[in-house]
């Protein structure tokens, strides 16, 4: 297969970043075909790439990869067939670093003298350039460009003997995000990072009683599992036929869950940290009316993401919501973002103007963020043209100006309209009548909170306050170097 030229939506980005969703079973027959189901859901955490590795109960292991959508990957039975065992591990990726190389592509499988091990992880590594810098100096020979390979060598070094105590090794020497899920022979392994910033949660199949992990309960809901509770942070939880261990090597401190995750990431029908994705997003768009209402004559989201706070915002003003943009639904990511002038064009194949819903009327368009402002300068315009009297651009997030380092896909800051503009100057850019952004307090409340207590704040809110929780340890090491020489590669 070619190597696509890179495959972010902010393709001129370098920054190393996964956005992506995992997902384990211990315990069924059908592990390898439950997981490609849990990854079908959690198909809009990463699009680039799918894997799966399974596991007999001889432990011999079986693995599949490849580029594109779960479907193209599992959709053909010879293949899950070729995956047997009673457990496995699924990722999706949303590779992002320039390379979706196969090397790159999880779960990320080793022999050790304990047997075979896999590992799929959601998350960004902050200081993965420094262990790997150590680790290559005293031997370890990397794969693979991606950060989550650490893993493997802290695990391989580890003077530990047990297989969980050697990833517990691993973890306290990793900085950064994440939720992951590890196969061995003897035990399914979940865990999140001691802020416990991406999610993870643990469910079970009515008949048979397999666990599930995965990281939205959407990917429980499609294989009929019932949600038993969220990993906590910093847990560590190990499934095996005995049944569930919970382990906490990790000195307790407040959580911090990506709040980024309620706004745009996590599909709306899953239930994150007890909270239902859409309710909160309609109580989002409810307190932005509240904050920022304009006399108007439509609210119009900016389909997908900005439906439910779009509705939540119409309900509040009391003003009716129609669906004044129309999205195409296939529309192939791959298709719009070659080059930098089909990339323009992309907004337009990917929404169009309902003439009927928006001309002669004052819209309130609803999204929920405003990354490089490309979107909304292309709807703002299309929606003109398509003859609103006035355009108000509404937005369910505070302005987004820092990168994220734990994994959501952002463009370095330089790149950011809201970390070179203020909301004046964004409207101009975006040729907007109006610009409002929800506050960070207003956000809070919509998140059953009191404001944001600065002191400690219940959520990681680093895009849009700049306060990174953990360390960003390789953003400081001046000795960086590529985290590769090996060029992308159809490796
Ligand atoms: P931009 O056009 O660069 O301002 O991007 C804003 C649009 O991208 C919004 O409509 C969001 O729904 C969407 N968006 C926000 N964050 C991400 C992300 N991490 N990955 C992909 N799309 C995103």
């Amino acid at each position: 297969m070619d190597e696509m030229a890179t495959t972010s939506p902010w393709e001129d980005d370098d920054k190393p970043h996964e956005e992506c969703g995992v997902v384990g079973i211990w315990g069924s027959a059908d592990a390898a075909a439950l997981t490609a189901l849990g990854l079908h859901a959690l198909q809009h955490r990463g699009q680039e790439a799918a894997g799966i590795v399974s596991m007999e109960d001889s432990g011999v292991f079986h693995a599949h990869k490849g580029r594109g959508l779960v479907g193209d990957n599992f959709g053909d039975a010879a293949v899950i067939a070729g995956l047997p065992g009673r457990a496995a591990v699924g990722h999706n990726r949303y590779a992002t670093t320039g390379e979706t190389a196969l090397r790159n592509v999880q779960p990320l499988y080793a022999d050790f003298e304990f047997g075979g091990f896999a590992v799929a992880h959601n998350g960004n590594l902050t200081n993965a350039h420094t262990l790997k810098r150590a680790l290559v100096r005293r031997g370890c020979l990397f794969q693979s460009t991606t950060d989550s390979e650490v893993f493997v060598h802290l695990i391989a070094i580890s003077l530990y003997s047990t297989v969980t105590d050697r990833l517990i090794d691993a973890l306290k020497q990793v900085q950064g995000a994440y939720s992951l899920v590890a196969l061995h022979n003897g035990a399914l392994i979940g865990a999140r990072d001691p802020l416990g910033v991406r999610p993870l949660v643990i469910g079970r199949l009515p008949a048979g009683g397999a666990h599930v992990l995965a990281s939205e309960t959407c990917a429980l809901d499609i294989v009929g599992a019932e949600f038993v509770r969220d990993v906590e942070p910093g847990e560590i939880v190990v499934i095996n036929d005995e049944g569930l261990t919970s382990l906490r090597p990790f000195a307790k401190q407040p959580s911090r869950f990506c709040i980024f995750e309620y706004i745009y990431f996590a599909r709306p029908d899953s239930i994150v940290e007890g909270t239902p994705v859409y309710d909160t997003r309609k109580r989002i768009g409810a307190e932005l009316a509240r904050e920022s209402a304009v006399p108007a004559d439509v609210i119009v989201p900016v389909p997908d993401s900005g439906v439910p706070a779009a509705m939540g915002y119409a309900a509040e003003a009391k003003l009716p919501f129609e669906l004044g943009i129309i999205r195409n639904h296939y529309v192939g990511r791959t298709f719009i973002e070659p080059t930098d002038q089909i990339r323009h064009l992309g907004v337009k194949l990917k929404h169009s103007a309902n003439r009927a819903i928006i001309e002669g009327k004052r819209v309130v368009l609803v999204d929920d963020s405003i990354v490089r402002g490309t979107t909304s300068r292309k709807i703002v315009e299309m929606v003109r043209a398509a003859g609103a009297t006035e355009v108000h651009m509404r937005i369910s997030s505070p302005p987004t100006t820092h990168s994220c380092f734990y994994g959501i896909d952002t463009p370095e800051r330089s790149k950011l309209l809201a970390a070179k503009h203020d909301v004046a100057e964004m409207a101009r850019i975006i040729g907007a009548d109006s610009l409002a952004f929800i506050s960070l307090d207003g956000l809070y409340r919509a998140l059953g909170r009191n404001g944001r207590d600065a002191a400690s704040p219940a959520f990681c809110d680093a895009c849009f306050t700049g306060d990174y929780a953990i360390p960003l340890a390789d953003l400081q090491d001046n000795a960086q170097r590529p985290v590769s020489l090996l060029a992308a590669a159809n490796s």
